[in-house]
């Protein structure tokens, strides 16, 4: 039956797949993957590209959840990988422990989140699937298997594009619980940004600086959280506090946001940009979101000031952030502190893929890695050359997968297929 799995949560993409599957245990997940040809595993269906779609069966991880285990000698959780992120932050704080960031949305699966190097920002904070120390998957034939950080390859398992199979659970890193204060400044001068980048992405636990690419002398907003007991009390280079809440897209209400004016209140109703209770929005935009080596940071703005008037009128919010580097193999932030360019855009989508390769060709010096999980156009064999240890990857996924259970048109042009090609 066509569009039996509906669509993503933007509903720019209506998912191919004959037939969607909801298992709730991992022994169901085991029985249908033994019996599939081909599968994917879907999450919350927030990514906007088709990396999630099968050609003919699909599996939803909602009802993977289950009791969070905590382990408090080990300082770890263990979690259904179709929990959300945000029903995982409500049980961790009532157990008086915290995750050490979040993405802007508490709304995403963490299976997914891992699965495609989703992050927050922090100069200090590592994208979310860093955090990961374990993780149990079904595997294609429908075995349950275990990996663990330290085990060999584990690098290469966490962002895994759903490749590798089904994730049923995944244990992460914890920390005792910590309060956050959020501050929002508005019109942060350029020049402040350009000549003081470090100072400003290091004033606070985590740093996002919004533009709509309209104004080119100022920063329309910074949002900074610090943890309170650690942060000294922000001060933003001229920039002044905003007199009341506001959401990242300039003039619309901030009743979904998370609470700001410096208020203090626990992590998870702090770090990500939107509450947990509220939708953020209809779901009417689209994403692409590009990450720099940090060092090209500043070189790689001023670049993008040239595409502006071919970026401002497609556009709903351009956030910048950093992220801390780690070692998983598929990770935007592999190897390296980076900044990330995140465009919220309206949602047209031939117009902005028309735009797309513009941008990637401004971005190009700088050595930029799309989000996995957002729009891009980058040329696949490019794509390949931007992560040293795809070819590795690529081994795992025939070693684990060897028929191509997990396998996809997305993986076959972006992954597999232009990896294999420069062997
Ligand atoms: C409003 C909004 C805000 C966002 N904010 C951020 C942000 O702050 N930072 C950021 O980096 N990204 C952000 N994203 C992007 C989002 O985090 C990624 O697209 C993420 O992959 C979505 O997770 P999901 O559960 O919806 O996965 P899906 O979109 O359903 O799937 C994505 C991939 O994960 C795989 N997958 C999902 N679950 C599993 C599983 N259990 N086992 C194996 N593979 C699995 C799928 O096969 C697919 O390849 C945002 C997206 C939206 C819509």
């Amino acid at each position: 039956m066509a569009n039996a799995a509906g669509t993503n949560w933007a509903a720019n993409l209506a998912y191919s797949a004959a037939r969607l599957h909801t298992p709730s245990s991992v022994d169901e997940v085991r029985r249908i993957v033994a019996a599939a040809s081909s599968i994917r595993a879907l999450g919350s269906r927030h990514s906007f590209n088709s990396i999630a779609d099968g050609t003919e069966e699909l599996m939803s991880t909602a009802a993977l959840t289950g009791p969070v285990r905590i382990d408090r000698e080990a300082m770890v959780a263990t979690v259904g990988a179709g929990t959300r992120y945000g029903e995982l932050a409500v049980e961790l704080q009532s157990a008086g422990f915290a995750l050490a960031n979040l993405a802007s949305l508490p709304h995403i699966s963490i299976g997914g989140a891992i699965a495609t190097g989703t992050h927050g920002s922090g100069d200090r904070n590592t994208s979310l699937a860093a955090a990961v120390v374990g993780l149990e998957f079904v595997t294609a034939g429908g075995e349950l298997a275990r990996y663990d950080a330290g085990d060999p390859n584990f690098e290469g398992m966490v962002v895994n594009l759903g490749a590798l199979g089904v994730v049923t659970e995944v244990t992460l890193a914890i920390e005792p619980t910590f309060e956050v204060a959020q501050s929002v400044f508005e019109n942060l001068s350029w020049n402040a940004v350009s000549e003081n980048f470090d100072a400003l992405t290091g004033s606070a636990y985590s740093v996002s600086m919004f533009t709509s690419w309209q104004n080119l002398d100022v920063f329309d907003m910074a949002w900074l959280k610090s943890r309170v007991g650690s942060d000294a009390t922000p001060t933003l280079f001229g920039a002044l506090p905003a007199q009341g809440e506001r959401h990242p897209i300039p003039n619309l209400p901030a009743v979904g946001c998370t609470p700001q004016l410096g208020i203090a209140g626990p992590w998870f109703d702090r770090l990500p940009h939107f509450r947990l209770n509220f939708t953020p929005s209809n779901g009417v935009e689209l994403q692409s979101e590009y990450v720099v080596p940090r060092r090209f940071a500043v070189e790689a703005l001023a670049a993008l000031r040239f595409l502006s008037a071919e970026i401002a009128p497609l556009l709903q919010v351009c956030e910048i952030r950093t992220v801390a580097a780690d070692d998983l193999w598929l990770s935007s932030s592999y190897g390296t502190d980076v900044m990330g360019m995140h465009f919220t855009w309206k949602q047209d989508q031939p117009a902005v893929e028309a735009l797309l390769p513009a941008l990637e060709a401004v971005l190009e010096p700088f050595s930029a890695r799309p989000h996995w999980g957002k729009l891009f156009t980058t040329d696949p064999e490019r794509l390949a050359g931007l992560y040293p240890k795809i070819g590795d990857f690529c081994r795992l996924v025939r070693d684990l997968d060897p028929e191509g259970v997990f396998a996809n048109p997305f993986l076959d042009l972006n992954v597999t297929g232009a990896a294999a090609s420069r062997r």
